[in-house]
């Protein structure tokens, strides 16, 4: 064990480890990408990870730079929980719900907790936090707000930004700090601190006084943009001041959350779904227009395309028996209503019906439970694609989590198309329509040298194409390493360096997830790009059915 460990071993009530078992586990996480780290730390409380921190701190003052990393369960597919110095796993003991509130629905918890299993806890309850990912049942709560993570329901219910209020959050010299919105009064004592919190407070609303007008250069028209900080929800026009909506989707660069306080909402699990089949990608875009233009939205507007379904049954012929006939359409589209009032649910289902009659056919309108549940097997048939794999055709989570204005919709799944023409790989797209939102994970063996010379032609092409149509590169995702180096395609100059101005105010010697949404070039990813990208992590993580 180096003196580091043996340091944080004797201070600490957590375990540390240096086995090159442990380092060998945390190197990857759900990406492509690869980062040995010379330790893992299993905080028990927060008071170990202030000591972490501090301690970071003060071997950084006497030049020694080991970062920090924080982790939930690894899902994340940009290479953001991953990290060269000390990886902060949360999911063994900071784990507990520690308040509910069942009047207001408000809940404390800390941020190494199975979003499922919280889910499952507020269910229980009639209640439940809307932006779950898909990934859910795998990953912590920690993960998603350092994600600001959504799920299917995006479109209805927004991210996970509008539903956290507060956070404890460990600043890189250690100290703690309690976010949540302040009036300008509040915010006035907070400038008068002479702590690290003060200098925070006073140097970042200068800033953002200063730069307001670089900061509205961040307002890209999409559902969800997770590129860079969120600078834009900080400091209201009334004054109120709020450092919560930068650490949500920080990816770990600003601090490290020990306890999250959000407001849950009413869950109805009642939801009626239609599915239809479409020929084209204008009928798709125009359907996605008008339901989106109807008095109560969808909580969910979902794709599938013929190809995803082709695939799955040349790996089980089986897969689709009775759920639907071939030949399969070029895309089947999934509407899902969760409106609680029996009145205004079934006006709204008519009228979506009728759009639905205006752009596609072969419309299926489902109220039975289980019957919604054999629809949606097929929209899951992504799920399944994905984990079946041979040793040298992999689907490889490298492109995909961007997002387009819905009048750009049409262009963006064509683009998609020729984009995997271009590289003579096998297309199949699947995801969050309503949200401009469509997955893809092209099948690649990345050991062999021609696979490796695709994965970042293909980055390139795909970031040109969600450029030219006013996307984001990080909207379902966030920028991890992967994305970094291609930030600058969609924010000008100036407003990265306000993001890194504000790096440094959080982080003056650079140990919050260094390589994370800075300083991570093209060159620096080829050198990160696993050899080995195999399932075992995958099949952890993914549902599978
Ligand atoms: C199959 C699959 C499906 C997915 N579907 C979705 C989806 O529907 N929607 C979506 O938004 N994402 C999705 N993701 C991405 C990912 O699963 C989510 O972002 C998830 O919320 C990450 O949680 P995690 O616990 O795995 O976090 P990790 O991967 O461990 O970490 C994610 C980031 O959070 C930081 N972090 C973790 N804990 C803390 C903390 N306590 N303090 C500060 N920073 C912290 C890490 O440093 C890292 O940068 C999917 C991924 C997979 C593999």
């Amino acid at each position: 064990m180096s003196k580091v460990a043996f340091y944080l071993q004797e201070h600490l009530l957590g375990e540390v480890m240096t086995s090159s078992d442990a380092r060998s586990y945390f190197s990857t996480d759900n990406s492509v990408l690869s980062i040995e780290p010379l330790l893992v730390v299993y905080p028990r409380n927060e008071n170990d990870v202030r000591k972490t921190a501090r301690f970071a701190w003060q071997l950084a003052e006497r030049g020694k730079i080991i970062p920090i990393t924080a982790r939930g369960s690894g899902t994340d597919q940009t290479g953001g929980a991953i990290g060269t110095g000390m990886v902060l796993a949360f999911t063994a003991h900071m784990y507990r719900i520690l308040e509910f509130d069942s009047k207001s629905g408000s809940i404390k918890v800390e941020p190494g907790i199975n979003f499922g299993k919280l889910q499952q806890s507020l269910h229980t309850h009639g209640r439940f936090l809307p932006p779950m990912p898909s990934s859910g049942e795998y990953s912590t709560v920690g993960g998603a707000i350092a994600n600001n993570s959504s799920g299917s329901n995006l479109i209805k219910y927004g991210d996970l930004k509008n539903y956290v209020t507060k956070l404890r959050v460990v600043l890189s010299n250690g100290e703690v700090i309690e976010t949540g919105r302040l009036s300008a009064r509040e915010l006035n004592k907070k400038l008068g601190l002479t702590n690290f919190e003060g200098e925070i407070y006073r140097n970042l609303d200068t800033l953002i006084e200063e730069e307001i007008e670089i900061i509205r250069k961040q307002d890209i028209k999409v559902s969800k943009n997770n590129a860079g900080y969120n600078l834009i929800d900080i400091k209201r026009k009334d004054g109120s001041f709020d450092l919560t909506p930068l650490f949500i989707g920080s990816q770990g660069t600003l601090g490290i959350v020990t306890e999250i306080e959000a407001l849950s909402a009413a869950y109805n699990p009642e939801t009626v779904l239609l599915m239809a089949s479409c020929d084209s990608t204008e009928q798709l875009q125009n359907i996605v227009r008008e339901l989106k233009e109807l008095p109560a939205v969808p909580s969910s507007i979902e794709v599938v395309d013929g190809n995803l379904l082709n695939e799955a049954v040349a790996i089980n012929p089986n897969v689709l028996n009775d759920l639907i006939d071939k030949p399969y359409p070029s895309f089947l589209i999934f509407v899902e209503f969760d409106i609680s009032a029996d009145r205004q649910l079934k006006k709204m289902v008519k009228k979506a019906n009728k759009i639905l009659d205006r752009h596609a056919s072969n419309i299926k309108i489902e109220y039975d439970k289980s019957e919604q549940e054999k629809l949606w097997k097929i929209r899951d048939t992504s799920s399944y694609v994905m984990s079946h794999n041979n040793e040298t055709n992999r689907s490889v989570p490298l492109i995909g989590s961007g997002a387009v204005p819905v009048k750009n919709l049409a262009q963006f799944i064509d683009g998609i198309y020729k984009l995997f023409e271009k590289t003579t790989l096998p297309a199949a797209i699947w995801g969050h329509i309503g949200d401009g939102i469509i997955h893809l994970q092209p099948r690649l063996d990345i050991g062999q040298v021609g696979d490796r010379q695709k994965v970042f032609r293909l980055i390139e092409d795909y970031v040109e194409l969600v450029k030219s149509l006013d996307g984001t590169i990080s909207s379902e995702g966030n920028d991890g390493r992967l994305f970094t180096p291609y930030l600058s395609n969609f924010y000008p100059t100036e407003l990265l360096e306000l993001f890194s101005k504000v790096k440094s105010i959080f982080d003056p010697y650079n140990l919050l997830n260094p390589g994370v949404k800075f300083d991570t070039t093209v060159d620096d990813l080829k050198n990160l790009l696993r050899h080995d990208y195999k399932l075992a992590k995958l099949y952890d993580h993914l549902p599978r059915n």
